[in-house]
């Protein structure tokens, strides 16, 4: 895997094609998660990525969209606008360099403009294609299987509960509310929410375990890798 700690003439030498650019968010995560959930995920499930495809490892866009976190302190929103704006920057930079594959990992389900990014890029040149992976829901078939409360998670549950155990354990914290609204994900798109969850989560944290964060993670990089690889097939 190559990074930016190798030198240009590394990565022109390698003749590597591919890169991946993780983008993640800094929101709350109710009192047993860090604000830092969606990046830890982002950083390192990408890294795996990238390791096993043999591709360049960008550093990644921490911030992400998350206003639907608007007052729990420290959550920090970018605008949707910006979020295009830079995750096109980046990809139009490296295809006009050679680039040809580029992985736009996403691991906030709030950052919504990455699409309008990656179709703006992919419309707008035919020397280079950006694929957009958003690793939790790719692999949505077989989550099912590991999470038991899967229909009731939507943020800082029993699924980013479980991976963070596994990935950073001495991150979470002892104090596990189970809180499920009786409400479907739109309520997401009608007001922010601390209104219908006041401690920011949505889902079942108390069924978390470390064994589930890494069957998780193995699933997440696994079926990536293979949407990746299947979609830039079909591309060529
Ligand atoms: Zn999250």
């Amino acid at each position: 895997m190559l990074d930016v700690t190798n030198t240009s003439q590394d990565i022109d030498e390698s003749g590597v094609d591919t890169a991946i650019l993780p983008v993640g968010a800094i929101e709350q995560h109710g009192p047993h998660l860090p604000l830092s959930v969606d990046w830890a995920q982002a950083e390192y499930v990408s890294k795996l990525v990238a390791n096993r495809m043999g591709a360049l490892l960008l550093p990644g866009i921490p911030y992400g969209s998350s206003e639907v976190h608007d007052g729990f302190k420290g959550s920090v929103s970018i605008t949707h606008e910006s979020l295009k704006t830079i995750t096109k920057d980046i990809c139009m930079s490296l295809i006009s360099q050679g680039f040809t594959r580029i992985g736009v990992l996403n691991f906030h389900g709030g950052n919504i403009a990455l699409k309008v990014a990656v179709r703006q890029v992919n419309w707008a040149q035919s020397e280079g294609k950006a694929v957009l992976v958003q690793p939790m829901l790719q692999s949505g078939a077989k989550l099912t299987e590991i999470v038991e409360t899967f229909d009731e998670d939507l943020h800082a549950g029993e699924m980013e509960t479980s991976i963070m155990m596994h990935i950073a354990p001495e991150q979470v914290g002892e104090d596990r509310i189970d809180y499920v609204p009786s409400l479907d994900a739109s309520a997401f798109d009608l007001g922010p929410m601390k209104q219908y969850a006041p401690d920011g989560i949505w889902g079942r944290p108390s069924f978390a375990t470390a064994e589930k964060g890494k069957l998780l993670v193995e699933y997440m990089v696994n079926a990536t890798i293979d949407h990746l690889n299947a979609t830039f097939l079909r591309l060529t």
